[in-house]
């Protein structure tokens, strides 16, 4: 009795994953269309944090190959369980600088890098023969909310700096914004990212990565120019405690 039952909720929750898969990019391509945007500049990350291996395993099934991890010793195991070399690895959760090897060693993308001492380590520690790891760098753009990013004002500097690091290629900004329901509070605060990130690109950067829009602002990001979604519970759900 009881197999019967979670063989029948385990083939629910693929055609979730499936079905939800295939919903978001009919959004990204409907955001896309309103606001004068290419939908394939707009790639979707399955934030898989909290999920089970099986999840991703369903997720990649249906075609999804870029994954964001928020938890270190999590995302390591996963990633050595699933060993998938198409698969495509972001950390996009807090890093602190004592924490950095297992992230160059095992990820492509690290998208929360917000002070020296972590880039240089992430340098340092990149494994030779290795492709240089791609980094965006993280910004508060709320300040109150949030203790992770660096300030806007420091940006500058932090840009010069991470691009000379030759294990590592700087390619854009990352936020993470205060939850709000209005749209427009939502835009505003994206619309901060991309003028930094223009700025950035007038002053010698090249830069082509805006990581902005999570499940419940994926629309306002793509908006504001959005290149990396990082999707979680409208993909897999609500994540497991
Ligand atoms: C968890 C998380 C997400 C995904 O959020 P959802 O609301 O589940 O879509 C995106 N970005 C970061 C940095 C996260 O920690």
């Amino acid at each position: 009795m009881l197999l019967t039952f979670r063989s029948i909720d385990y083939c629910n929750s693929v055609k979730n994953i499936e079905q939800s898969l295939s919903d978001l990019h009919q959004r990204i391509v409907s955001a896309a269309g309103r606001y004068d945007r290419d939908p394939d500049h707009i790639k979707l990350i399955a934030v898989s944090k909290r999920q089970p291996e099986q999840a991703i395993r369903t997720a990649r099934a249906a075609g999804q190959i870029d994954f964001g991890e928020n938890y270190l010793q999590e995302a390591v195991a996963k990633i050595e369980t699933l060993a998938d070399p198409d698969l495509c690895w972001h950390f996009i959760g807090p890093l602190q600088s004592n924490k950095t090897r297992p992230v160059a060693e095992h990820f492509d993308w690290v998208h929360s890098v917000d002070r020296d001492r972590v880039a240089r380590r992430l340098n340092e520690q990149r494994p030779p023969g290795q492709p240089p790891l791609n980094v965006c760098i993280q910004v508060n753009i709320s300040s109150e909310a949030s203790k992770s990013g660096i300030n806007l004002s420091d940006l500058q500097s932090l840009a010069d700096n991470v691009a000379d690091l030759p294990h590592l290629r700087l390619r854009g900004l990352m936020a993470l914004p205060a939850p709000s329901q209005d749209f427009d509070a939502q835009r505003a605060a994206f619309r901060q990212l991309r003028l930094a990130l223009e700025a950035l690109n007038r002053s010698g950067h090249e830069l082509d990565t805006l990581s902005m829009g999570t499940s419940t602002d994926l629309d306002a990001a793509i908006a504001e120019g959005a290149t990396l979604v990082r999707i979680g519970t409208a993909l897999f759900g609500p994540r497991p405690d």
